[in-house]
């Protein structure tokens, strides 16, 4: 890596202070700084002014609200890992927070940060010298996609872990800039496209995340594969949010990462609903399902297939878990 690219950096300690700064051209948002100064060493990005978000009065808050929880986009993966609140059916949330990186990482490391986190694939995240030897590709300073040459498209792997987590738990978004304050679901933060994956304009900031209540009966889950089970982004990872009643499935919600540029809800899941959750049929059903819609490329070291395998399995072992766990509510 090579050293950091110079840049003006602000410290504001307000939000609408944050949102003045990000409104000049070619300023960047700066959280714990895990996935962003990586990516500056790389030369993938040369920011003129980073604005830190650190220093923002109450932007790490997570507080319980009418109607849910309310997580700050500042709040560290370590501190959202370590709620009280995270647990029975918000557990998939604290579980996808403890699978990011390493301690130190998570320390540092915030929700806003990993939700918009760039996109990964062999061919771009790596030093400036060993693209260039390459002549670079679609997503930054080339013409041709190396892992899909006759295509026009980046296909870069959305690789964050907390964002299935909050999509299956069917959160929102809230979002400011210095022209608006719009809340999204988090689905539809995202577009599948590796070289542009966030619907967001460059000014906007997430602020918070709004995961609604859940029933008490709710459980929820987050399972991931990776090369290195210390420290490594996700092959593929799977979370689950359920309702049962026995072993009936009453509500299901499934959401991938690690496969396709962006994270996204499983569709076609009604299907499953009002059938036995160990049922091997309906088990079946659900890795056909992830095994349709979940489109890995050779974007990794690792056969795109295996991920594709992986995250069926995952998905049925998650499933099969969480029908058989007490649900949230049950004291031991
Ligand atoms: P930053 O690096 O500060 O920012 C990341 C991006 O988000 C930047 O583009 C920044 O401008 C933007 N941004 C930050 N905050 C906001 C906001 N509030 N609103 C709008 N935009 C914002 N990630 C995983 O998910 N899983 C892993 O297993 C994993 N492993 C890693 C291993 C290593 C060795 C490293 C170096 C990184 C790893 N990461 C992993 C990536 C990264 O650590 C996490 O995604 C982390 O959560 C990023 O958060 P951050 O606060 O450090 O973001
Ligand atoms: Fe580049 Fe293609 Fe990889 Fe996208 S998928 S980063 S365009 S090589």
């Amino acid at each position: 890596m090579d050293r950091l690219p110079s840049f003006a950096l602000h410290r504001p300690t307000n939000l609408a202070d944050a949102a003045a700064w990000l409104a000049a051209k070619g300023a960047r948002p700066l959280a714990g700084g895990t996935d962003l100064l990586p990516n500056l060493r790389r030369g993938l990005d040369r920011p003129q002014a980073l604005v830190e978000l650190a220093g923002i009065a109450g932007f790490d808050a997570i507080e319980d609200r009418a109607g849910g929880i309310a997580v700050g986009a500042g709040a560290t993966l370590a501190a959202l890992a370590r709620d009280r609140r995270c647990s029975g059916a918000y557990a998939a949330i604290a579980e996808a927070a403890n699978a990011v990186a390493a301690p130190a990482h998570r320390n540092a490391a915030t929700v806003g940060g990993n939700l918009c986190q760039d996109t990964r694939c062999v061919f771009y995240n790596q030093s400036a010298w060993w693209r260039a030897a390459n002549a670079g590709c679609l997503k930054r300073g080339g013409t041709v996609c190396h892992v899909a040459p006759q295509g026009q498209r980046c296909h870069a792997a959305y690789s964050g872990d907390l964002a299935p987590a909050l999509i299956a738990l069917g959160a929102d978004v809230e979002l400011v800039s210095v022209r608006a304050t719009r809340r999204v679901p988090l689905a539809a933060l995202y577009c599948d496209d590796g070289a542009g994956h966030l619907a967001l304009a460059p000014d906007e900031l997430i602020v918070r995340v709004l995961v609604p209540d859940a029933t008490p009966a709710a459980r929820s889950g987050y399972r991931k594969a990776r090369v290195r089970g210390a420290i490594d982004f996700a092959l593929a990872g799977v979370a689950i949010a359920l309702v049962v009643d026995g072993a009936t499935i009453v509500e299901l919600a499934v959401a991938l990462t690690g496969t396709n540029a962006s994270p996204f809800r499983l569709e076609g899941i009604d299907a499953l609903l009002g059938r036995d959750a160990d049922d091997a049929r309906v088990l079946a059903e659900l890795g056909k399902l992830v095994t349709k819609q979940a489109r890995p490329m050779r974007t990794t070291a690792t056969a795109a297939n295996h991920r594709r395998q992986v995250a069926a399995a995952l998905a049925q072992r998650l499933l099969r878990e969480l029908a058989v766990a007490p649900p949230s509510g049950a004291t031991s």
